[in-house]
């Protein structure tokens, strides 16, 4: 069946009126304005195909100008004089307005990502208030420390006084993917904003909607001009233009490993700070005891939900060889009850994937596996009038040397393999060049946490599948990245230590 599919008109008067006037501009310096050289380009409904809004396409004089106006507003009074308190107060009012719009929010993320509403509206969309709230309570908790020290050559009869202060890092060049498009906003301006530092964010060109219309609410909620810039535009163009930039101090980058290693390359000139959050290939490991009335829905959320566009997505399944069987079946089941549909229909589950060309991508994967020797479980094809969509896909008989097998496929496509014991397990889970997540599934405890401490990767979660709070951080080990977004280490990427050290 083919999946023919028109724009539904949004129900909030916010998302209504948001696009009703389709031409939208960049943020530099508390003023929205064209492209410096009048350049736009079109974002699409991907359910539909459907035209919603005309962005700016930024330039690298755009680039120019937004961190020229980062880079005043870093030292400017109404943004450096605010106390922490006001600081802190400021990030807690951007929370309470994304919570007072996040029906509009979320139903303009659907039309514009294509994600199921449900997940913009009671997921993504509070917990980037949340990202907020969170990092506020920080602005008062940025601390230095007081050090005493075992200097043996002070001149006589005087002391070391040695103490540290944190700083803003600077200038941010916040970069972000398309998947999730305002909380990844989030979890990048929160705690720059906390730390202090001024941002320049970009996002990424096919969803760039819900960051201009944050960009309108944090000016609302009485943001200095200049402290957040927005300039949307494509990636090899203002993306390169702000990773090369010589007056940023640190780029927060999060994207694909392959853009990743570019923005190394083009940070270098300055030796630019980074952060970089990538790809994965995340494994789920269903040991013999797992309570399946558990783990089968909660593996088959962990790959299918935001149609496997999700870094942490759990899309290597291995399952004890005694219940192999039962976990084939049930993911099949699983996926074969989910509604592909339009974001916005309330009946939806899974929406179009963000493009054709990201689905032509996974029909490839399944294409070259099949020709491989995988078999197909469940799913397996491409669908809508425009190709957008795509079945979520459960493959056997996938040898690890398979292209399906070794890289992100960012789609509904989850590999199910067996295993006879735990430790052959941690080997396949462990042989990929990734490391951002895994899950464990037991209920035996001593199980679950040697298999956490074994599965090489940034967050390990026992008996439970994509569970975020902005109090976890959460980073990429091997190539899944540099570094941490949310919690303390969070913070901790956007500030610099200054030591003082007096003779007194
Ligand atoms: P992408 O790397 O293609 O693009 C990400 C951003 O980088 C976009 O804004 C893009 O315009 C920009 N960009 C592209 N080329 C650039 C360049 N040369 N210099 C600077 N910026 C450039 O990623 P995507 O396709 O938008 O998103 C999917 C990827 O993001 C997946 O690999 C996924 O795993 C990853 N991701 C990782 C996490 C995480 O936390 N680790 C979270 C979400 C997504």
């Amino acid at each position: 069946m083919t999946l023919a599919i028109t724009t539904p008109t949004p129900k909030t008067e916010g998302a209504r009126a948001f696009l009703a006037s389709p031409r939208k501009q960049i943020l530099i310096d508390g003023q929205w304005r064209d492209a410096g050289a009048g350049g736009t380009f079109e974002t699409h409904d991907p359910a539909s195909g459907q035209m919603l809004a005309l962005l700016a396409e930024g330039t690298a004089d755009d680039v120019d100008a937004a961190v020229a106006s980062a880079r005043q507003a870093l030292t400017s009074h109404e943004w450096r004089g605010l106390t922490p308190s006001a600081r802190g107060k400021l990030l807690g009012k951007i929370a309470d307005l994304i919570d007072a719009h996040v029906e509009e929010l979320a139903e303009l993320e659907t039309l514009d990502q294509g994600k199921s509403y449900k997940t913009g509206r009671f997921g993504e969309i509070p917990a980037s208030a949340e990202q907020f709230r969170y990092f506020a309570g920080f602005c008062t908790k940025i601390l230095g420390t007081t050090i005493p020290t075992s200097i043996s050559y002070q001149p006589a009869g005087k002391q070391i006084f040695a103490y540290t202060t944190r700083e803003p890092i600077g200038v941010v060049a916040a970069i972000t993917p398309w998947n999730s498009p305002m909380l990844m906003a989030a979890m990048k301006l929160a705690p720059a904003l906390a730390a202090g530092c001024t941002v320049v964010l970009k996002p990424a060109e096919e969803t760039s909607l819900t960051a201009l219309r944050l960009g309108e609410l944090m000016l609302e909620a009485g943001l200095p001009k200049g402290v957040v810039n927005i300039v949307t535009g494509f990636g090899e163009i203002v993306g390169t233009a702000l990773t090369a930039h010589p007056d940023v101090d640190k780029v927060a980058f999060t994207g694909s490993t392959e853009v990743g290693r570019m923005i190394v390359g083009a940070a270098q000139g300055n030796l630019k700070k980074l952060t970089l959050e990538l790809g994965g290939k995340s494994p789920a490991i269903i040991l013999a005891d797992a309570d399946m009335a558990l783990a089968i829905p909660g593996v088959a959320r962990g790959i299918f939900s935001n149609s496997g566009q999700v870094c942490v997505a759990g899309s290597r399944v291995y399952a004890h060889r005694s219940v192999y069987d039962q976990v084939v079946d049930g993911l099949s089941k699983a996926a074969s009850a989910l509604t592909l549909g339009h974001g916005l229909d309330p009946a939806t589950d899974l929406g179009p994937l963000v493009n054709r060309k990201q689905a032509d991508r996974v029909a490839g994967f399944i294409r070259d596996g099949r020709a491989d020797g995988a078999e197909i479980a469940a799913g397996g094809r491409q669908d809508g009038e425009f190709g957008t969509f795509f079945e979520p896909t459960v493959v056997t008989s996938v040898r690890p040397d398979m292209r399906l097998m070794r890289e992100e496929i960012f789609g509904p496509v989850v590999a199910v393999t067996p295993f006879d014991d735990p430790d052959e397990a941690i080997v396949y889970a462990n042989d990929s060049p990734y490391g951002l997540a895994g899950s464990v599934w037991t209920q035996d405890l001593s199980s679950a946490h040697r298999l956490a401490a074994s599965v090489k990767a940034g967050t390990i979660w026992i008996n439970c599948h994509s569970y975020f709070s902005p109090e976890l951080p959460k980073g990429g080990h091997r190539q899944s990245g540099w570094g941490y977004e949310n919690g303390a280490p969070g913070l901790d990427n956007y500030l610099e230590t200054k030591t003082v050290c007096a003779v007194i």
